[in-house]
Formats: structure tokens, sequence, C-alpha cells
């Protein structure tokens, strides 16, 4: 579904990404864990076309978008939950999940799709005048996640989703997280400092150091594999 075959990404002079590839099938959940810096955002974001790579392809589906615009990359079905959630604080939750649908002219179906992630969020229903920023760490990330799934992405992008987030409230996130690939059928691009959790959850992960992947496996494997037991999993 998506693949980006060795890029080079750059902010000025500096190299973050440095002949990445990375293979996304439809229906899977793929994580991306690496250390702080490591260049996990950045891969993310040269997929949205935001930090586009000065070298190298992305496709997606059979077709090159690393020249488009990010607003043409949405449409095509790639959604962004950026780090720090980034929900709007001054309007109410519904108002959130409107300008999530922005892109969108389906009255019908955009109001179906609120029945939809007030389905998966039942407190998000309940608070629905609630202003953004008096909302929980949790509940930002509930609506920034519900934000995203308003503008019907095939492909989820979620970066460190379970940042800052207690322990319950993270398995409350990644067991929707699940639903939203199982039950959407929505393909999930996880980045993620918390590998354990990240790696429970997804089907393969990829490994990220210093702006280069140096493994790849089915998660299982990585959970199992020395290395990374000992870098990541502090075991
Ligand atoms: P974190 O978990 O801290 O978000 P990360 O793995 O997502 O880390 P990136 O944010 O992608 O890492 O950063 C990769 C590298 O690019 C780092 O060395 C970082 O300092 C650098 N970098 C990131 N954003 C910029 C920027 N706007 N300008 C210059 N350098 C940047």
């Amino acid at each position: 579904m998506l693949r980006l075959q060795n890029i080079h990404t750059y902010y000025g002079n500096i190299q973050a990404l440095k002949d990445v590839t990375i293979d996304i099938e439809e229906g899977e959940i793929v994580t991306l864990i690496g250390a702080n810096g490591a260049g996990k955002t950045t891969t993310l974001m040269s997929i949205c076309g935001i930090t586009p790579p000065r070298k190298g392809e992305i496709a997606f589906k059979g077709s090159h978008i690393h020249k488009l615009k990010p607003e043409e990359i949405v449409k095509l079905g790639i959604c962004q939950v950026p780090e720090g959630r980034r929900i709007f604080p001054d309007m109410t939750i519904v108002e959130n999940l409107e300008m999530g649908a922005f892109l969108r002219n389906d009255k019908a179906a955009i109001k179906s799709d609120l029945d939809m992630v007030f389905d998966l969020f039942p407190i998000l229903e309940q608070r629905r005048s609630q202003l953004g920023g008096t909302l929980s760490g949790g509940e930002q990330q509930m609506l920034a996640i519900s934000r995203a799934l308003m503008a019907r992405p095939r492909l989820l992008l979620l970066d460190e989703p379970s940042l800052g987030l207690a322990p319950l409230i993270i398995q409350q996130i990644f067991e929707i997280i699940k639903k939203i690939n199982k039950e959407n059928g929505t393909t999930i691009f996880l980045v993620e400092q918390n590998a354990n959790q990240a790696l429970k959850l997804a089907d393969r992960g990829y490994v990220m150091e210093n702006g280069r992947i140096t493994l790849v496996d089915k998660a299982s494997d990585l959970l199992a594999n020395d290395e990374v037991r000992k870098a990541y999993l502090g075991l």
C-alpha cells in the first residue's frame, strides 16, 4: 500500500533520514520504534509531504506521492495524528471533529462518521460541547485520533499516541487502535518510543537508529530479539 524507497530527508544541511526503505501492506499494523531523535517523526512528515525527501521515492497504492502537497496526500487517504495531539483548544469537540472532515462535502456520510467516532469514544459524545483545551491528555489523544478518522483515512499515521499518558489510558488507546484496524480496515503506521506496547500491537516492526533502518521483522520476533530487548525494552 505504501512504499518508501531509499528516501533521504534533510532539514537544511542536516540529514535526518538516510536511505530509508519501508513497506506497508494494506490492512497491516506496522510500527516504527527508535530512540529520541532517531528520525521517526521525520519519517511521518516525509510521507505527509511536510518535509519531502530530497532523494528517493514514496508511492501510495502504486502512485508516487513524494512531490504532492500535504493536502493532496490527505485527499488520497493518508492522515496523520501528530505528536502532542495539536487539537484546537478553543473549539468544542464537535467543531474539532468537523475540522477533520474539512476536505469532504458528503454531509450525510460525515454525520455517520461522527456517530462512528462517538461509538469508539463515548466520552467524546458526552462532552461534545466542551472546549478541546479543557480535556485531559488522554481525552485529547482520543479527540486527535477521532479528528483524523473524520477524514476517512485508508492509512492512519500515529505519532507517539502514548506520550505522557497514564498506563491505563495507553492500554485503552492501543485497544481502540486495534479496533480501528480490525473493524474499519484502516491500515496503521504507528511511531512509538513505547516499544513494548507498540510491538505487542503491531504485525511487523521497523527499528530506526540515527536516521537509518537497522532492523525489520515480525513484531513478535522483534519482541524476542536480544538486541531490541536490551536497547528498547530495558530487559
Ligand atoms: P522524538 O521521539 O524525539 O520525536 P524522532 O525519532 O521522532 O524523535 P525526529 O524528530 O524525526 O526524531 O528528528 C530526527 C533528527 O532531525 C534529530 O536529529 C532532530 O534533531 C532533527 N530535526 C528534527 N526536526 C528538525 C528541524 N525542524 N530542524 C532541524 N533539525 C530537526
